[in-house]
């Protein structure tokens, strides 16, 4: 297991302003300068991850150093795959820390867009580093939770977890009852080598999404999806 930590982040104040639509020269401007200044004094975007073994593969089930889950999509995806990399990125749950004025849900929407800043920076930053390491070639990722409920069930964000060993204790990420990720801004999955290109949008029906990265893949739904109920 490693852990990346103290990466170098930017935050461009005139590209969050215009992504948040704030005005410069305004009251508005200069609140949203010191929670950016803020954000630069604290923040300190993480990631966790390690190389694994498929030891195991079922129907519906693929068992990886030791830790079984039971995703057809993912047992399918993996089928002939020997090393993969489980993962969890995060904004940093220093952030968490900033307070706001109570009930400014702009202020909160602001701090939310930053923490997505920096997952991209953390994010972007563990691919190059998988890249460099162990000169992988193409690649895709699955994340618990993601596309359709049935395709790899949330639950199994406890497993994932177990496999990288103390996520909390490492890079300062738990999870809620929902099994969803604190802090919000965080990313975890499995990467592996693949010739096809996989997103978990092309399994998902939800419409209309605005974060849709993959049109879906009837076909593709098809043949993996034997034993897979579409959501209600
Ligand atoms: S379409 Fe939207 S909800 Fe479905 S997996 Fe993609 S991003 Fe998630």
């Amino acid at each position: 297991m490693a852990i990346l930590t103290d990466i170098p982040f930017e935050l461009d104040f005139a590209a969050l302003s215009r992504e948040l639509h704030v005005e410069p020269e305004t009251e508005d401007a200069g609140e949203l300068a010191e929670l950016i200044e803020k954000v630069r004094a604290i923040g300190n975007p993480k990631a966790i991850y390690k190389e694994c073994y498929v030891e195991g593969r079922e129907d519906d089930a693929v068992t990886i150093d030791g830790i079984t889950f039971s995703s057809r999509a993912l047992r399918t995806n993996l089928a002939g795959v020997e090393r993969v990399f489980p993962y969890v990125a995060t904004c940093g749950e220093e952030l968490d820390g900033i307070a706001l004025p109570d009930g400014d849900f702009i202020q909160q929407f602001w701090l939310d867009t930053i923490k997505a800043t920096l997952l991209q920076f953390i994010t972007r930053y563990l691919n190059a580093t998988l890249d460099r390491k162990y000169a992988l070639g193409k690649t895709s990722a699955m994340s618990p939770g993601s596309g359709d409920v049935t395709v790899w069930p949330i639950e199994q964000q406890t497993h994932l977890f177990a496999l990288l060993g103390d996520v909390k204790d490492g890079i300062g990420v738990e999870l809620n009852e929902s099994f969803l990720m604190v802090p919000n801004k965080s990313l975890s999955g499995i990467r592996f080598p693949t010739e096809i290109a996989f997103q978990s949008c092309q399994l998902c029906h939800r419409q209309p999404c605005s974060s849709r990265a993959a049109p879906f893949d009837k076909a593709l739904w098809d043949s993996i999806g034997d034993g897979i109920e579409p959501e209600a």
